[in-house]
């Protein structure tokens, strides 16, 4: 019944914001996302952008949302999600052949999309799947409520052709309204992540790619397919569980950015073994290379935090059983991964921003920038978990949620 009357606060605040474009959020508590903190604060939202941060008291405009001590913050970004993957009605993973309509899947990918923005995640990047497209664009219109996507649509993975055929498909990918380009540089952790492509297939994917103005996403789990990604001039690599500092240290040198998974994406297989099992490389020797990884990746993160100035960016890898439980993955980061609550906030916001290519325009509390907002119940700088308690989401301008506190 609450929750009913609140989504009428929500209809009745939204159709006022229609007729005054104006939107006025108070907090005690704003992070801007990159490491500061305001006490006492008002965001002034216009359209969908923020317009205005007001901290003195005399001049506050009478709030239209009043959050009290909660937090507020920027929307979260999720540098690495599959909002396609999901469990059937059997309680499967979807694979192509299991009888699912496309329209029982792209229904399922849009629950994803539902479920990933009421955690607090505004905009997510998916390397990627086709369906993607229709997901991003129907987001866009706003015809759906979910995160803005960006997608790498099919990502590229044979390390059968060659580097002209490799060339081709980044343009094929670009036509095709790809936001980004997804490699598999190395073999799932499943198989034991050794590398895949070659130092020249690899030259060519991402220097196309950079020559169209497109970012990369490597796959790579060995220290060599990462080296021959960052010679390669690729702009981000994933997972890295074999990551060693020699190989770090030359990220870092380069400016690349690095989206190494703690804990969510391995917690959340072994959860759900029995949704899994038994499908392609998730067998009992997948599963169990998979255990053996969590402390490797762990140890990689925890390395990837001593080396000065390499770009850590939040990504988790969500796959089916993961949406909406992205923020699990920063109390991995923190807990076991040594990194402070306020740089795990940052790497899910500006820093992520930036990784997107989208620095200027989402990911920080400032004038000028879109209004992706969320607020968390407690202070998340002192216990990250805070972010798992999301009571209040607007994505550029516009309100999805103001829940109760629990
Ligand atoms: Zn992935």
């Amino acid at each position: 019944m609450r929750r009913f009357i609140l989504a009428g606060v929500v209809f009745f605040a939204q159709s006022l914001f229609a007729q005054a474009a104006v939107t006025v959020i108070h907090a005690d508590r704003i992070l801007d996302g990159r490491g500061g903190m305001l006490r006492n604060a008002t965001v002034v939202v216009e359209g969908s952008k923020i317009v205005r941060i007001d901290t003195t008291r005399a001049r506050r405009p009478a709030a239209d949302y009043e959050l009290g001590t909660l937090t507020l913050l920027p929307g979260l970004i999720d540098a690495h999600s599959h909002l396609a993957w999901y469990f059937n009605r059997a309680g499967r993973l979807h694979t192509d052949d299991d009888g699912d309509t496309p329209a029982q899947s792209i229904l399922s990918a849009a629950g994803n999309a539902y479920t990933t923005l009421l955690a607090g995640f505004t905009t997510v990047q998916s390397p990627g799947s086709p369906e993607d497209k229709d997901l991003r664009d129907w987001i866009a219109s706003g015809a759906l409520p979910g995160p803005r996507v960006l997608t790498s649509l099919e990502p590229l993975s044979d390390a059968k052709l060659s580097p002209d055929s490799l060339r081709q498909l980044v343009r094929d990918r670009k036509k095709e309204g790809a936001d980004l380009i997804k490699i598999f540089a190395s073999k799932s952790i499943r198989e034991g992540g050794a590398a895949t492509m070659s130092a020249e297939q690899l030259a060519a994917m991402c220097g196309e790619a950079k020559a169209l103005g497109l970012r990369t996403l490597v796959h790579a789990h060995s220290a060599e397919a990462m080296q021959r990604s960052s010679n390669a001039g690729c702009t981000q690599i994933e997972h890295g569980v074999f990551a060693t500092d020699t190989v770090l240290v030359d990220m870092a040198r380069r400016g690349m950015f690095f989206d190494p998974q703690c804990g969510l994406v391995f917690h959340n297989y072994l959860d759900n073994r029995a949704k899994y099992e038994g499908i392609g490389n998730y067998n009992a020797e997948g599963f169990a290379a998979m255990e053996r990884a969590i402390p490797l990746a762990q140890a990689a993160f925890r390395r990837a935090m001593l080396i000065p100035n390499l770009k850590v960016v939040f990504g988790t890898d969500a796959v089916a059983g993961a949406h909406g439980r992205n923020a699990e993955e920063m109390e991995c980061r923190v807990k076991q991964g040594r990194q402070s609550p306020m740089k795990v906030i940052i790497s899910a916001t500006s820093l992520a921003a930036e990784a997107l290519g989208m620095g200027k325009v989402i990911g920080s509390i400032a004038p000028g920038y879109e209004a992706d907002i969320i607020a968390v119940e407690g202070d998340p700088t002192a216990d990250i978990t805070a972010l798992q308690r999301v009571r209040f989401v607007m994505k550029a301008g516009r309100v999805y949620t103001v829940l109760p506190r629990k």
